[in-house]
């Protein structure tokens, strides 16, 4: 009998069975009673947990969607915009900031390692930036930026807009846009939220917003807040058509979140991942993100000497498990493992045991036993 495959890659993550079961649900018109009654609730629940008095959007799209939400609505052609890179993500905000015609400055950290409050300090003292960007979590590392301490940094700096790229970390890591100096959150529906790939979802507060208005009118229109402003507020409200069945889908992830508590989900996304980091270093690997900086959503894990990228991933998907590779320098050198959304200790268990019968059959023959021994230890503290 074959293996049921886990899908523990950083996103899509498992979708639970009561997610599933919306996206099944027959599809009503947008302008159906009950569905804005749920849309208003989804808009409701993500300005609560997310700590903003400011907007919520749900849009279709993906996180790059998102990305581009973000900055189009606060900076014009021409602006100085700070762009910190810890990762393939971080550069993607790169490309992304010169086609739009913006003055990018760069600061990047070594992958594994971030950049730092005082460097990013530094760097704003230089000029006016109109908005800097910062990714939570980068996927391509696995390191997690000091989110609290870099808001801090920016509140001093009024005319700086603090945009921050939660796609890998929102609903696993801490992010209260008001209490941080967050200024706008952008994430996407398929990862630490639990939800199948499709959704744009972006916070904006009152900094944000205020600029949006002051730039009158912008030459983006699917992501235009303006546009999107008085639909969110009012879902009966046309301006394009909304993914029903994925807000549907969304809302049942926030009433996951809402019963298990946010606080709750961060302190369990901790404790899984350093039970799973701990497990794979005992299984011989090592992890590109350092020790202070480590990710709770994904550990990414260098194989050791002898172990080949291709024929490792796919020995451990026929054992049931799906990791993705390594991102540029990092490709065919290690695997990306999400342990982020609605998991629970049955695919913590399972993967591990996969990872070592992987290993087991690649010819490390003391392995069998080892991480699962570390992991349920740590599980157990
Ligand atoms: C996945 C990811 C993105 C891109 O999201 P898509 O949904 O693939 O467009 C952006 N930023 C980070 C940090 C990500 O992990």
């Amino acid at each position: 009998m074959k293996n049921k495959k886990l899908v523990m890659i950083p996103g899509p993550t498992p979708v639970t069975r009561s997610i599933q079961d919306q996206m099944g649900r027959e599809t009503v018109a947008f302008g159906d009673p009950d569905f804005i009654n749920d849309f208003k609730e989804v808009i409701k629940d993500l300005k609560e947990i997310f700590k903003t008095k400011g907007e919520a959007f749900v849009v279709a799209g993906s996180g790059t969607l998102a990305m581009e939400m973000g900055i189009a609505n606060v900076t014009k052609e021409g602006d100085n915009v700070l762009v910190v890179s810890n990762g393939f993500f971080g550069d993607r905000y790169v490309e992304l900031c010169e086609r739009r015609g913006l003055k990018v400055d760069v600061l990047s950290a070594e992958w594994g390692s971030v950049v730092t409050p005082e460097e990013i300090d530094n760097k704003l003292k230089e000029k006016v930036y109109k908005a800097i960007t910062v990714t939570h979590v980068d996927t391509s590392t696995g390191v997690c930026a000091p989110i609290a301490e870099i808001g801090e940094v920016v509140k001093k700096y009024e005319d700086t807009i603090f945009i921050v790229d939660g796609v890998c970390a929102t609903a696993a890591e801490p992010e209260y846009l008001d209490e941080m100096g967050i200024d706008v959150l952008i994430t996407g529906s398929q990862k630490a939220l639990g939800v199948p790939p499709g959704l744009a979802i972006v916070l904006a507060g009152e900094k944000a917003l205020g600029r949006r208005k002051s730039l009158g009118t912008i030459r983006d229109y699917y992501v235009d807040f303006e546009k999107w402003i008085p639909v969110m507020n009012d879902p009966s409200k046309y301006f394009a058509t909304p993914p029903v069945n994925m807000i549907w889908a969304l809302k049942e992830a926030l009433k996951i979140i809402k019963e298990e508590g946010v606080e709750n989900r961060y302190q369990r996304h901790k404790k899984v991942a350093r039970a799973m980091q701990a497990a794979l270093e005992e299984l011989g690997f090592k992890l590109l993100a350092k020790k202070e900086y480590r990710a709770v959503s994904l550990s990414n894990a260098l194989y050791m000497e002898g172990i080949e990228d291709a024929e490792f991933r796919k020995i451990l998907a026929e054992e049931g498990v799906v990791v993705a590779g390594g991102l540029g320098a990092y490709a065919g050198k290690m695997f990306r493992l999400g342990h982020m959304g609605n998991i629970d200790n049955h695919f913590l268990v399972s993967t591990i045991s996969a990872i070592e019968r992987t290993l087991y059959r690649l010819g490390k023959e003391d392995v069998l036993g080892r991480g699962l021994k570390v992991l349920l230890e740590e599980l157990a503290k």
